[in-house]
């Protein structure tokens, strides 16, 4: 399926306009919140489309996707964030296409990729918490956020900037709200008792970016809205 680069331009005109006004909203700006194009089972030639839109920041959630597009697009100067669950047995592949981390959810994972990074790499990472208690989700328990902070910080090469969240898969607008409103709660408890900043807040998809915005997110991870429905996944 490939997407033409006059679609993508308008669309993605359409969700910067709404990415400014729930910015104004929320008293801030347009360059106060990163724009994640979530590009998963679309192929490379759609992240080379997407760069020529203006985008510059890309969202992929598995290792196998990455590792196959990565090598694609050495030629250009992109963000390739990992937004998706990742197993300890693949950090080791995925750590030299990647510039973020959105999903360190356990202290195991954290430890991996810090034995993993190379000397002097310094990786950012949002620390992922499950907001809304989906069993299903990952993600850490809003109260052992504490705990996994305290030890992700210790860890050489990780930089912790923030939080991320997944809102609730179907909810109200409520619902939603709260899910975000209290992933900010969360990073402003973990900022008075451990006085690290943590300004990121990885919030907000198709369907939410708006609500996302409204509550404090510095980053939208927007896939379907700009290129269209997935087959699957
Ligand atoms: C797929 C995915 C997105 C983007 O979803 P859309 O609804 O297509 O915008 C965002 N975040 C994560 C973690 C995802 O897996």
């Amino acid at each position: 399926m490939s997407v033409e680069l006059h679609d993508l331009e308008e669309r993605l005109e359409e969700v910067r306009g709404e990415i400014r006004s729930a910015a104004k909203r929320s008293g801030r700006s347009e360059a106060d919140v990163t724009l994640v194009a979530v590009t998963k089972t679309f192929p490379a030639s759609l992240i080379r489309t997407a760069w020529a839109a203006g985008l510059r920041d890309f969202g992929e959630n598995r290792v196998q996707e990455i590792t196959a597009k990565g090598p694609e697009l050495t030629d250009l100067t992109l963000n390739l964030h990992m937004i998706g669950h990742l197993q300890t047995n693949k950090v080791k592949a995925v750590l030299p296409h990647i510039s973020h981390l959105h999903s360190v959810d356990r202290v195991h994972l954290a430890e991996e990729v810090a034995a993993r990074l190379p000397d002097g790499r310094i990786l950012p990472v949002f620390l992922q918490i499950n907001t809304t208690s989906e069993a299903s989700k990952s993600g850490a328990t809003p109260e052992d956020a504490e705990t996994l902070l305290d030890a992700v910080g210790a860890l050489d090469g990780l930089s912790v900037r923030g939080l991320m969240t997944i809102g609730p898969l179907d909810g109200t607008e409520d619902d939603i709200r709260r899910s975000f409103v209290s992933l900010r709660e969360i990073r402003d408890r973990l900022e008075r008792a451990s006085g690290l900043d943590l300004p990121w807040l990885s919030m907000g998809m198709s369907g939410d970016f708006a609500i996302a915005i409204e509550e404090g997110a510095t980053h939208v991870r927007v896939g379907s809205r700009l290129f269209g429905e997935r087959s699957h996944r």
